[in-house]
This record gives C-alpha cells, sequence and structure tokens, in this order.
C-alpha cells in the first residue's frame, strides 16, 4: 500500500530527516516501511530523480542532496497499514485552514515547493487536523516556517481527543494562543501545534464578581467586556494582544499589575488527557514566569477575581487611558513580541539596550524600535532568523557594556 505525505519536516539536515523517521513511524508506516523521496530540483528543473532509502538510515543521506530533495514522499508499507491512518493521510489541498499559506505559496525554506496540504479527521471529533500551515500567518513577527502538523479545537473535548491522537502517534505538542510573544524559526515546528484561539467563551459570575473565560479569549478584549460591567482588575490588560491561556502561562502584566493578581485558579489539561484546576500558588508565578512555560500542561480556562465599583464609565475611562498611553510609547504600528527581554531590576531592559546605542540598529529587515528599545520590530521583510541574529546582537552589546546578560520573554521556538 501507498499513501501520500508532505512533511515539513523533510529536507536540509540529518536532524530533521531523524525526526521524520520518527513521525513516519507515528503514522503507522514502521515495520519495513520505505520513504521514497522524490527530488524534482524545484520548477526551474525538469528532471526528476527518485531517492530510495530507508528514512532510519537517514544520516547516510548526503548533505547535498538532502537540501535539495525532499518534497513529497511516498511511503511503502509491506504490511497493511491501519485503515485509520490509511484514511488520515489523505491530501486535500483545496480545502481552508485558518493560517494555511496559500496553495500556490512557498515555505520560507522550501522556496520552490507547491504547497500540498493533507487533512486528518480525528475520529470521535469534530477536528480536522492540518499540515503544512504557516506559523508566520498565526504570529505577531509574521515570520516562520509552518508547522508539521496543526489544529485548532472548538471544545474541551476536541481538545482532549487531538492530545489522546498526538499521543498515539508519538508526536511532541507545541501550544499556541495569539502567538504574541513567540519567534518561530523559518524551519517551522515538528509534531503538532495546538492553537487555542478557538476556546472562546466568557460567563460573568454577578454574585462573586468573578469572570470565566476559555483559553483563546484574547485578555484585550476581556479586558473591555469586563470593564463594561464597571468591574476594575484587568485595565492594565488592554494593549496586550494575547490570548487568555497565555496571559496566564506568561503572567502577562503592565502597569505595575499583572495576571498573579487576579487569577482565582485555572483548568489545566495534561498530556495524559486528565484536567485538573490550579491556583496561583501552584504556578509558580514570577515576573513574567510560571510553571506552566515549556511545562506539558496545556491552559484551558481561566477563573479571574474582579472588584465591582458600579462606574462602568469610569472603568473604561481608565482602560483607555491605559491604551492610549501604550501607543504613545510603544511601537504598534509595526510586527512584534512586544518586550523581547525581560527587565533585570534595578534595570530596564529597553533603558540597557538605549544607553549602548542600539535604538534603530538593524539587521536585515529586524530593526531595535527608535521608539521603545525593547521592541525589536519586522520593518518588513525580516526573515525569522533576522530577528534572532539581532536578538543575539543586542545581548552581546549589552553584555559588553554592562556584565548583564539579557534574557529573551519572547519564546523562541524551533531550530536556528
Ligand atoms: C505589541 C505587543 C505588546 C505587548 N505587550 C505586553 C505587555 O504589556 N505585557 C506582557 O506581559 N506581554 C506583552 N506582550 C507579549 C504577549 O502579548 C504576552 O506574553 C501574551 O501573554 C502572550 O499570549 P499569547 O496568547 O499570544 O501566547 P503565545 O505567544 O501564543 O505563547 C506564549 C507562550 O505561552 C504558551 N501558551 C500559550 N497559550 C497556552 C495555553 N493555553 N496553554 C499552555 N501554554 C500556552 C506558548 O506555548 C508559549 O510558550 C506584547 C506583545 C505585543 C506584540
Amino acid at each position: 500500500m501507498t499513501i501520500s505525505y508532505d512533511p515539513p519536516a523533510f529536507g536540509h539536515s540529518q536532524t530533521k530527516l531523524a525526526h521524520c523517521a520518527q513521525t513516519l513511524e507515528g503514522i503507522g508506516a514502521s515495520g519495513g516501511a520505505l520513504a521514497k523521496i522524490k527530488a524534482d530540483y524545484g520548477v526551474a528543473h525538469t528532471n526528476c530523480i527518485d531517492v530510495k532509502l530507508d528514512v532510519r538510515s537517514a544520516p547516510d543521506l548526503k548533505e547535498e542532496t538532502q537540501s535539495q530533495s525532499t518534497r513529497r514522499v511516498e511511503i511503502s508499507s509491506d504490511r497493511p497499514l491501519d485503515p485509520s491512518v490509511a484514511r488520515e493521510v489523505k491530501g486535500s489541498a483545496g480545502s481552508k485552514a485558518p493560517g494555511t499559506l496559500a496553495k500556490s505559496k512557498s515555505l520560507p525554506y522550501m522556496a520552490d515547493t507547491t504547497l500540498k496540504r493533507s487533512e486528518i479527521n480525528i475520529p470521535g471529533s469534530k477536528c480536522l487536523i492540518y499540515t503544512q500551515v504557516s506559523l508566520a500567518n498565526l504570529t505577531s513577527y509574521r515570520v516562520g516556517g509552518p508547522a508539521e502538523w496543526y489544529i485548532d479545537p472548538h471544545s474541551l473535548s476536541d481538545l482532549q481527543q487531538t492530545v489522546a491522537w498526538a499521543r498515539s502517534k508519538g508526536l511532541a505538542i507545541t501550544v499556541l494562543g495569539a502567538g504574541s510573544n513567540l519567534l518561530v524559526s523559518a524551519r517551522g515546528l515538528p509534531g503538532l501545534v495546538v492553537c487555542t484561539r478557538n476556546l472562546r467563551y466568557t460567563k460573568f459570575d454577578q454574585e462573586t464578581s468573578q469572570v470565566i473565560s476559555g483559553a483563546g479569549v484574547p485578555i484585550a478584549r476581556l479586558a473591555r467586556q469586563v470593564a463594561r460591567q464597571g468591574w476594575q482588575g484587568l485595565e492594565w490588560a488592554v494593549g496586550i494582544p494575547g490570548t487568555v491561556g497565555g496571559a496566564v502561562v506568561m503572567n502577562a502584566g503592565a502597569h505595575k499589575s499583572s495576571i498573579a493578581d487576579i487569577l482565582v485558579s485555572t483548568q489545566v489539561l495534561s498530556q495524559t488527557g486528565t484536567t485538573e484546576k490550579q491556583g496561583p500558588s501552584d504556578l509558580g508565578y514570577g515576573y513574567r514566569t510560571s510553571v506552566l512555560q515549556g511545562g506539558e500542561s496545556l491552559v484551558t480556562e481561566a477563573t479571574f477575581q474582579l472588584q465591582p465599583v458600579g462606574d462602568p464609565v469610569g472603568v473604561m475611562a481608565t482602560t483607555n487611558a491605559h491604551l492610549k498611553q501604550r501607543h504613545a510609547t510603544q511601537p504598534y504600528h509595526l510586527p512584534s513580541c512586544g518586550s523581547v527581554f525581560r527587565n533585570q531590576e534595578p534595570y530596564k531592559a529597553g533603558w540597557l539596550i538605549e544607553q549602548t546605542g542600539l535604538k534603530g540598529y538593524k539587521i536585515g529587515g529586524a530593526q531595535v524600535s527608535e521608539l521603545h528599545a525593547n521592541f525589536i520590530l519586522n520593518c518588513g521583510g525580516a526573515t525569522a532568523s533576522d530577528i534572532f541574529k539581532l536578538i543575539g546582537y543586542v545581548q552581546e552589546q549589552v553584555e559588553q557594556r554592562w556584565s548583564i546578560r539579557l534574557e529573551p520573554e519572547v519564546k523562541i521556538m524551533g531550530e536556528f
């Protein structure tokens, strides 16, 4: 039996091929499976070559061959595939996945490739898993390669099915909220990217003045909804372009307040599929940190305690004033991740960078903001690598001048 599969992980490195070997095994192609890599050398070349190799012996493949090859893989198995896998891995390039590149658009590291996507229907759920989904379209920096697999479930039970599916295939899970604190490599991310953006619901409890929100609710929208109720406590969050889930994980904050001040509890889903409520004392909260960062758990919901002051106009005025102040002092007009580096008391990262003379410094399309030195902007055409290099350069220069190593607040994902 032959199935088609277009894994973005193919190409460029032996690590990628080794990873792909795992993926192929994960989708049921182990046990004598062969990957036949068809390399067509791109649009300029018409002749095709076929390279037959067992992906598990990929280290034998020469680097040049790898970098030129790898569009499409046909997996031949000498044993019947699990029928659900055969159904799962079928090409369907015409479907629409949010964040997916247009059919003919190229990935940054597969510049001459026409993308083909696959969809997988997870048994027992309404979820579709997509391949080859551009993460540049799903992150505020507007850079980065594709997710090998991508899903954005609409409910907790679909999320649980998704996690179970990924586990059964041995795929690593990366969680994405609004992607407003991420720098994703142009090579993309292996495994399954789970985006929470469809987990959107909000319930106001008038008796307790608590609000319960799904992880995918934009925190800025919640701040406005809460203000309209005349409840204080979230005015500071109005300029933060992330989700509730991302804010809980990052302990997002501004104007001397943060999530830790108002969180009652959060519901987290473990990789084994069980949910649990955790309070702020379980989360190891500190300045922009929590134990949830880089952890195994996925935030699905959060409950916040607000203060009813019965003055919606006043609370909204404070909220608007915060937004106005941010727009005056921070560069919202170009793609960024907000503050790149954590502030390290007693110094503000932005001050250190400015005093090092780096305002306006550019690498490729990435530039240290003239307005706020702790912002690195995509001024148009920046690559993930430009931004990554500029982060490193700023760290180096600041360390030379101040003997302080700035620590990134932005989450850097994938291979650079
Ligand atoms: C213009 C601008 C201004 C900003 N201003 C501020 C600011 O004032 N204060 C501030 O704190 N931040 C600020 N940020 C950064 C960013 O918005 C916050 O860190 C935000 O909380 C990230 O949320 P997100 O949903 O985008 O998370 P993402 O960027 O998608 O993810 C961030 C991290 O959280 C993890 N994650 C996300 N959701 C979940 C989940 N449901 N479960 C488990 N893990 C999850 C991800 O894996 C990743 O490690 C700003 C960003 C921009 C672009």
